[in-house]
């Protein structure tokens, strides 16, 4: 992702998207009417814009603190216009876990948000919450005194709409984490799906209605975010405990380093393989991708030696590895076929449809390939 890092807390480094200033355009842009100076209501809009990120910012710090607690790795906090994401390696499976990791964001907002009320009514007159609030509705003008009411009111809307029980949103883990503790984690999560999925409906509906684009688009992206959830689960309960030497391809067609490209072309246009292991008799010492061979044919032609275009660095797998890892892996690394070897001998490919057609098979017929206890 695009991002510029802004500082490091705890360990996690804290990055802004290189669109998020948009916001602050826009905060400028929304709020320079509202103090009849437009330089004026322009300030206190980035202002309070930039005061509610910290805000946000702490609101993730939270999860990702409870997330690091139960042993996963948090690689970076990174603020969008819209919010903030942590990205994680992985989220605590155990429900009271990823309980924990969920409530503790809305949690944090909730606090800051009655500390901020608490404050504002310690400091300042209590009719400034009347004034604040009539200001509020009807557009009027918005003075510095009410920042801090304005920072609790939007703190404690935040703490309630990630609460909404819909992925993905904080709410839907919530929902997920607490159907889990009595049902299978696949089958809590089709149900919390579900649910987001209806909800994401009515909001889209409340949204025609009202004719509020806002509503419509927090809609379409309750239901993506479900959908998405659903799509890896469904991946994950498929093939976790399955292992790489139930699906692998082998035998495959080896390649020699110092043959030419049009030897592997030959090989491409005759069979379905399209990703090729470069063996020094049964070592492997090489991958060369469909991509790699159409790279080196454009760029060197075809008798240039495979040696010349294939890949020296790559990641292999064992017969015992996890598929569900393994798929992870090669979906972050955009890979096509990875090798499978045992110390250095080379023993086939597990390519991406090895992957479909087990995913496909267990869905259809789950007996079929026998799966690993846990732990086991
Ligand atoms: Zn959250």
């Amino acid at each position: 992702m695009a991002s510029i890092r802004l500082f490091t807390i705890r360990g996690i480094p804290v990055r802004m998207h290189i669109t998020f200033p948009l916001i602050l355009l826009w905060a400028a842009v929304q709020f320079g009417g509202t103090q009849g100076n437009w330089l004026r209501g322009a300030a206190f809009g980035i202002v309070f814009t930039l005061l509610l990120f910290v805000c946000v910012v702490l609101h993730e710090l939270a999860h990702s603190v409870v997330a690091i607690q139960f042993g996963s790795r948090v690689h970076e906090i990174t603020l969008l216009p819209l919010g903030g994401v942590a990205q994680m390696e992985h989220v605590p499976e155990k429900p009271l876990q990823e309980l924990a990791m969920s409530v503790a964001g809305p949690l944090t907002s909730g606090v800051i948000g009655v500390g901020l009320a608490v404050l504002t009514v310690l400091l300042f007159p209590l009719r400034i919450w009347g004034d604040f609030l009539r200001a509020l509705g009807s557009g009027g003008t918005l003075q510095w005194a009410y920042l801090m009411p304005y920072l609790a009111v939007t703190n404690l809307f935040l703490a309630l709409f990630n609460l909404l029980p819909a992925f993905p949103m904080d709410g839907g883990r919530v929902l997920r984490a607490l159907l889990a503790a009595v049902l299978p984690y696949g089958r809590a999560t089709v149900i919390a799906i579900r649910v987001g999925q209806g909800l994401a409906w009515m909001i889209g509906l409340a949204g025609l209605l009202a004719r509020d684009v806002f509503l419509i688009l927090i809609a379409l992206f309750v239901y993506a975010g479900a959908a998405q959830e659903g799509r890896i689960v469904q991946l994950k309960t498929a093939l976790a405990g399955l292992r790489v030497r139930q699906v692998y391809s082998h035998p495959v067609q080896p390649v020699q380093a110092e043959e030419p490209l049009s030897r592997v072309v030959d090989l491409m246009l005759s069979g379905f393989q399209t990703d090729f292991p470069v063996c020094d008799g049964e070592r492997l010492i090489g991958m060369l991708s469909g991509s790699d061979v159409l790279r080196g044919l454009k760029e060197r032609g075809p008798d240039t030696p495979i040696s010349e275009v294939m890949q020296r660095n790559f990641f292999t797998v064992q017969l015992e590895d996890d598929l569900f890892d393994v798929q992870q892996r090669m979906s972050e690394q955009g890979l096509e076929a990875v090798p499978v070897v045992e110390g250095s001998t080379f023993l086939g490919l597990l390519t991406r449809r090895d992957l479909e057609e087990a995913y496909r098979l267990v869905l259809a017929y789950p007996a079929l390939l026998p799966r690993r206890s846990a732990g086991g």
